[in-house]
């Protein structure tokens, strides 16, 4: 049974290179019908920060990646925490410590500095040179009386180490160059890379998919698992995602994190779809994907090596692929949301809303101007609209639209349309006198979406109130005049 994990720092914001990880974790889950578990690794307390917890698993949320288990649902292997399985650690490193496949390191982080240092200076060996593999037994007892706490360090002999990744397939390096591992820190705080493989062990991943960044932890997490007495799970590195043009991904760089894209109003399928495009393809060439056939063709053997770019006119026009495929039901209820209260509008409202914006819009917030224009009312003492009401035909031009519309059957796009159209042929008006003045009393704008679209959205009632509005200050404009 497939067991993938996605394990973040809560050290910020989920970002794209974090998300696609997650994303492909979680496609690879459901392909298979395994278990997809989040796990917060949160032993390094000085890089975290408040409330990142909160904004991974809504970022997640929001791209749909439901846990089978973790910290907010709970699981048999729990806890989901790395701090609150610090126990776990400890008690692993007794056993390797009781086996002698780890020793207690007394060097302090210090020491271990001033080495490193010295060692930079004279361009010598970085690595960790043995030495509590040798410290004799006074000095042991010294340091203790000393009250010098150990860490705990892991023995790596010489010899080659293999380790298989899926995309790179068999690699090795050789012992010597690892060099002896702290996997337990003298305040008890296990590191990074065994703290990963005792949960790896313990939640029983079976593949682990993770950024390409850790493929040089890789070895030496296959030899704690050789020391625990198991067999390592099934390794894939995905290759770094890069910012346009190349370079380190951030936001600066046109890479906002998640929660920013759903901010902007992406569609959460369609920045999933990007994800995917990132690490893999469809080989039916198939680029506009449902997280339906997401899961479906999800596929390891398609990831390549070479570090994907991102191309933010890309991921927008898949948003704009997702919402076309939108039923009116969801996309009005996006833009509610996104409206707030903003505007008063109504349920029927929204839904022809969406359905006039369905086709138009990339993201939600191409979405915005158009409704800052039709849902208020409008003021039509701004000087463009002036003009457009002040035509001496303006007033008929309103009144007999507006009688027109009043008799349709349906308020159907088609059918305003054609009632304009026939409006026009029977008063003799074309063009801007026809289309002007209606647009102006609808909006208060010269400008704007087709003016069928308009009534549409706003419905026979506010539209007909609307065009009498302005027919009689086009009344009263020409009187005036
Ligand atoms: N916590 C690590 C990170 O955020 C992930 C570790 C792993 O996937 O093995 O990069």
């Amino acid at each position: 049974m497939v067991r993938t994990r996605f394990a973040p720092s809560p050290t910020g914001a989920l970002h794209l290179g974090n998300a696609r990880t997650a994303a492909l974790n979680w496609l690879f889950a459901r392909h298979t019908g395994g278990t997809f578990i989040l796990r917060f690794e949160d032993t390094d307390v000085q890089r975290e920060v408040e409330g990142a917890e909160e904004r991974i698993l809504e970022a997640l949320d929001w791209l749909g990646l439901d846990r089978d288990e973790g910290p907010e649902v709970g699981g048999p292997s729990g806890p989901y925490r790395q701090s609150e399985r610090l126990e776990l650690y400890r008690a692993h490193a007794e056993r390797l410590l009781a086996e002698g496949q780890a020793y207690h390191c007394y060097c302090t982080p210090e020491e271990l500095e001033a080495r490193r240092s010295r060692a930079r200076a004279a361009k010598g060996e970085l690595r960790y040179d043995g030495r509590c593999r040798r410290r004799p037994k006074s000095e042991v007892d010294r340091l203790v009386a000393e009250g010098v706490r150990p860490s705990v360090r892991f023995r790596v002999d010489p010899g080659t180490v293999r380790y298989v990744d899926r995309v790179r397939g068999e690699l090795t390096v050789n012992g010597e160059e690892l060099g002896d591992q702290v996997i337990l820190r003298s305040d008890g705080r296990p590191t990074y890379n065994f703290a990963v493989v005792v949960d790896d062990l313990l939640m029983e991943i079976t593949h682990v998919i993770r950024g390409a960044g850790h493929l040089s932890n890789t070895p030496k997490q296959v030899l704690f698992f050789a020391a625990l007495g198991a067999e390592p799970p099934e390794y894939l590195h995905l290759p770094s995602v890069l910012a346009p043009g190349g370079g380190k991904l951030s936001k600066r760089a046109g890479a906002p994190a998640v929660l920013e894209y759903r901010e902007l109003g992406y569609h959460p399928d369609g920045l999933l779809n990007y994800l995917s495009l990132l690490s893999w393809s469809s080989p039916r060439g198939e680029e506009v994907l449902s997280r339906g056939q997401l899961i479906e063709e999800v596929d390891l053997d398609r990831i390549g090596k070479a570090n994907p770019e991102i191309d933010p006119d890309k991921l927008r026009w898949l948003s704009g692929q997702h919402f076309r495929r939108e039923s009116t039901e969801r996309l009005a209820a996006a833009l509610s949301l996104r409206l707030g209260y903003r505007f008063d509008v109504d349920e029927a409202q929204l839904r022809r809303l969406a359905e006039v914006l369905r086709d138009r819009i990339l993201i939600l917030a191409d979405a915005d101007p158009i409704c800052a224009l039709v849902l208020p009312e409008p003021s039509l003492s701004v000087p463009g609209a002036r003009d457009a009401l002040a035509d001496p035909t303006a007033g008929r031009v309103l009144r007999g639209v507006a009688d027109r519309w009043r008799d349709l059957d349906r308020w159907t796009r088609d059918d305003l349309k054609t009632a304009l159209v026939a409006v026009g042929k029977e008063e003799d008006f074309a063009g801007r006198r026809l289309y002007h003045p209606v647009r102006v009393a609808l909006t208060g704008a010269v400008q704007g979406p087709d003016v069928p679209d308009l009534a549409y959205i706003l419905g026979p009632v506010r539209t007909l109130e609307r065009l009498l509005a302005g027919a009689a200050i086009a009344a009263g404009l020409a009187e005036g005049a």
